[in-house]
């Protein structure tokens, strides 16, 4: 049964969440906070997105009530305090759907802890519900920023169903109180403007956090061939999601900074002040919450003391804060 699970935890590493390191000995994933189970009930797919490993062999399946037991084995251990239920479409998805809410309330009668549910594209509205009443978190996967891409990518999802879904997980997730968020493969062919238009409609929906799942060639697949993503446009596709999330800059602005062939060329904050100046300490690149805490409340020689890099700040610096800073 661990060879099982443990095949089917790695494969439970494309949905990506706030989780990363993998425990291989004791088949889960962790965080600073988390030691999380992330895995799927199947690697069995009836689907055939074109970069997935899934559809084009064989793969294993647990049951929701071996799933369940595998988990509160492990959480009445201490090994794991919080749980991911995923799953690839081995069968009808309503059916899927079905045994990831079974596996779900199943571990509910022994564990209150963070619960992370994925919504399978083809899951009912009631399904949706009831993940919703019983999750802390639930997820669709929108896969890719473009319509058009999505049916290129896999002939059975379409963006029309997808949204759909995505309105009544936002529907749910407010009225119990829960997060939702979705997650994009990129590297296949999509811009960061495409990536920049998907963020602002689905920021819309509500959603949480859009993980970004670089796109691996991987061997066997119809995508075998081509070039994987590099971690620098992953990078910045998160800072720049964090500028929106975090910093409250607006879209627009960073639409502003693409290059012609609607790409970042390098740290869109960098883009943003080299073209808008910077109006507070928060918007010069490099400077996160607490430096610009740091650059209100020390003096020069304090800020040099603590390591702070001076020069690189003041290149950047607003007119008026630079005068306070160098006083
Ligand atoms: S639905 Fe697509 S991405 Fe998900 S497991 Fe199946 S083929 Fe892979």
């Amino acid at each position: 049964m661990f060879r099982k699970v443990l095949k089917l935890s790695v494969l439970s590493k494309f949905d990506v969440s706030n989780v990363s390191f993998f425990d291989v000995n004791r088949a889960i994933y962790r965080s600073k906070n988390l030691k999380m189970f992330k895995c799927l009930m199947s690697s069995v797919c009836k689907f055939d997105c074109s970069y997935c490993c899934n559809p084009w062999r064989r793969g294993e399946t647990l049951k929701p009530e071996e799933f369940s037991k595998v988990f509160i084995n492990m959480y009445k251990k201490g090994i794991a305090d919080s749980v991911f239920i995923s799953s690839a479409i081995y069968s009808d998805p309503e059916r899927v759907m079905e045994d990831i809410i079974k596996a779900g309330e199943l571990i509910r009668k022994e564990f209150s802890g963070y619960m992370h549910l994925k919504i399978i594209p083809g899951a009912s509205r009631d399904q949706i519900k009831r993940a919703a009443e019983i999750a802390d978190r639930i997820s669709i996967n929108a896969e890719v920023p473009r319509a058009d891409m999505l049916s290129e990518v896999c002939s059975v999802k379409s963006r029309y169903d997808v949204e759909r879904r995505e309105r009544w997980i936002s529907k749910f997730s407010k009225k119990y109180g829960i997060t939702h968020t979705t997650q994009l493969v990129v590297g296949i062919g999509e811009t960061d403007l495409d990536v920049l238009n998907f963020a602002e409609k689905w920021y819309g929906f509500g959603v949480r956090r859009i993980y970004f799942s670089p796109f691996r060639a991987l061997k066997g697949t119809p995508f075998e061939g081509r070039k994987n993503e590099s971690k620098k446009r992953v990078v910045n596709l998160y800072k720049a999601d964090w500028l929106v999330r975090e910093y409250g800059y607006n879209l627009e602005k960073l639409k502003a900074v693409l290059n012609e062939s609607g790409m970042f060329e390098c740290d869109p904050k960098i883009l943003v002040a080299r073209k808008f100046g910077c109006k507070n300490y928060m918007e010069i690149p490099g400077v996160g919450f607490k430096t610009a805490k740091l650059l209100d409340n020390h003096s020069l020689l304090e800020l040099k003391k603590m390591g702070v890099n001076i020069k690189k700040i003041s290149a950047f610096c607003p007119e008026q804060k630079k005068l306070s800073l160098w006083l």
